[in-house]
C-alpha cells in the first residue's frame, strides 16, 4: 500500500466539509465518521479528519500511478470547495514527482476516415501498456499550439496540475480509446468531425503523421455484470459503445441504442455479445437537439424488481438529463445500476469536462 496526506488549513471548515462531501457523494461511497469522512473506491482509500482548526487528508491506494491521481482529484477538489486561500501541504509517497501521474506523449502515426464524419487517428505511444484497461477507456488529450514545441503539466507542492499558459496553453479535450495494439504500441481515437469548429475536431480534421500531441489517462470505471443491458448514445459514444460490445461476455444480452446522423454514419461493429444494435437517424437535425435516445430509451419495458438490469447512456448534455431523470426516477435503478454521463454540451467547449476523476464513466 502507498500513502500520501495532506494538512488542510481552510476557512468555513465545516460549511465547506459538508459540501465538499455532499459532492463527493454522488459519485462515491462516503461513510461519514465523527472524524469526518472515510470514501472507499475501486482505487484506493480518502480518509478526512478533522484535526484542531485543519483538516487531516490520507489517501492509500495499491499503485503510486493511482496514489498521484488521487491526490490530484483530492486536492482539486479542495481547491474547488474552499477557494485559493485554502493551504494544502502533501507529504508521502510521490510527493516529489513533477510529471502528471499517466502522462505520455504520443504521435500521429496516420489519419483515416470512418465514416464521413468520423476521423480515425492512430497515435503511437510511449507508454502502450498504460492504455490497455479493459474497464478505463477515456483519456484527457493536450493539444499543444501550432507551431510551438510543446509545455506539458506538471504538478504543484499543492497537489494540483500547474498547466501551462497564455502563448503555451494547451487544448484539453476528452476523448476514448477506441483501440489498442499493444504490438505496434499504437491506440485509435475516433473524432466525431461536428461543424462548430471545436478545436479539437478541427485537429483531427487536419493533423498529419509525425504531430505530437499529450495524454492523460485512462480514466473510467467497469461496467458490472448484469442480466441485461441498455447501453445508449450518440456518435461521441459509439468508441466507447463498440469497445464494450466487443468486450462484454458473449451470453450479455441487452440493447445498445446508437445516434447517428444518417445511415452513412453506422460503422461496422465487432459485436461478440447478443446486445442488439439498433440505429436512430437525426434525419437533418443537427446534433445534440433530438429527444431520439431519450425517447427510445423510455420506450423500453420498465424494469422489474428482479430485472438486472445496467443502463449506461453517454450523449449530449440536454438528453443525458433527459435520460438520467427517468432512469433514476421512474425506473429507480438504484446508483450501481447505472452509468448516464454527459460527453458534450451544446453551444458550449468541453474544456471543464472532469471526466478523469477516479469515480467517472
Ligand atoms: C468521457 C468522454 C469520452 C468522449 N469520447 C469521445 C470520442 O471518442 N470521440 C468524440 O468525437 N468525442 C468524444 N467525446 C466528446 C468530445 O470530448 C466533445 O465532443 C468535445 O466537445 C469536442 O471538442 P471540440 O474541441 O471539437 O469542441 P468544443 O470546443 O468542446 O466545442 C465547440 C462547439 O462544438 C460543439 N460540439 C462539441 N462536440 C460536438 C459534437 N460531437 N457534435 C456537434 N457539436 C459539437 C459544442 O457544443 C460547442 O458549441 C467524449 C467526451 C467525454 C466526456
Amino acid at each position: 500500500m502507498f500513502r500520501t496526506q495532506a494538512v488542510v488549513s481552510m476557512e468555513n471548515r465545516e460549511s465547506i466539509l459538508a459540501a465538499m462531501l455532499d459532492h463527493l457523494e454522488e459519485h462515491l461511497t462516503v461513510e461519514r465518521t465523527d472524524a469526518g469522512a472515510h470514501i472507499a473506491s475501486p482505487f484506493g482509500t480518502v480518509d478526512i479528519m478533522r484535526s484542531d482548526d485543519d483538516v487531516l487528508v490520507d489517501v492509500a491506494s495499491d499503485s503510486t500511478e493511482v496514489l498521484g491521481m488521487m491526490r490530484i482529484f483530492v486536492a482539486e477538489h479542495i481547491f474547488e470547495f474552499a477557494g485559493e486561500s485554502a493551504s494544502v501541504v502533501w507529504s508521502g509517497d510521490g510527493v516529489d514527482t513533477m510529471l502528471p501521474p499517466h502522462f505520455q506523449k504520443l504521435t500521429v502515426a496516420s489519419v483515416s476516415d470512418v465514416t464521413p464524419r468520423m476521423r480515425r487517428v492512430i497515435l503511437s505511444c510511449e507508454n502502450v501498456a498504460a492504455c490497455a484497461s479493459d474497464s478505463r477507456y477515456h483519456i484527457r488529450l493536450l493539444l499543444p499550439p501550432a507551431g510551438r514545441a510543446p509545455r506539458w503539466p506538471t504538478i504543484s507542492t499543492d497537489g494540483r496540475i500547474r498547466w501551462p499558459t497564455d502563448d503555451d496553453a494547451l487544448v484539453t479535450r476528452i476523448y476514448t480509446i477506441r483501440s489498442i495494439d499493444t504490438d505496434a504500441g499504437r491506440i485509435a481515437v475516433d473524432f466525431v468531425l461536428h461543424d462548430h469548429a471545436g478545436p479539437a475536431s478541427a485537429w483531427a480534421a487536419s493533423v498529419q503523421p509525425g504531430t505530437v500531441i499529450g495524454m492523460l489517462g485512462p480514466g473510467g470505471s467497469a461496467v458490472p455484470p448484469a442480466g441485461r443491458y441498455l447501453l445508449a448514445g450518440d456518435e461521441t459514444a459509439l468508441p466507447a459503445i463498440s469497445r464494450l460490445l466487443e468486450a462484454l461476455p458473449a451470453q450479455a444480452r441487452g440493447l445498445a441504442l446508437i445516434e447517428v446522423a444518417d445511415a452513412a454514419e453506422e460503422q461496422k461493429i465487432d459485436n461478440r455479445t447478443a446486445i442488439e444494435v439498433r440505429w436512430l437517424h437525426r434525419k437533418g437535425a443537427a446534433p445534440g437537439t433530438t429527444t431520439l435516445l431519450q425517447h427510445a430509451i423510455m420506450a423500453q419495458p420498465e424494469p422489474g424488481r428482479d430485472d438486472d438490469l445496467f443502463v449506461w447512456a453517454s450523449c449530449e448534455f440536454s438528453a443525458f438529463k433527459a435520460i438520467r431523470a427517468p432512469v433514476r426516477k421512474r425506473w429507480g435503478l438504484a446508483k450501481e445500476k447505472h452509468l448516464v454521463t454527459s460527453y458534450w454540451r451544446l453551444g458550449m467547449a468541453n474544456e471543464d469536462a472532469e471526466v478523469l476523476e477516479p469515480d467517472d464513466a
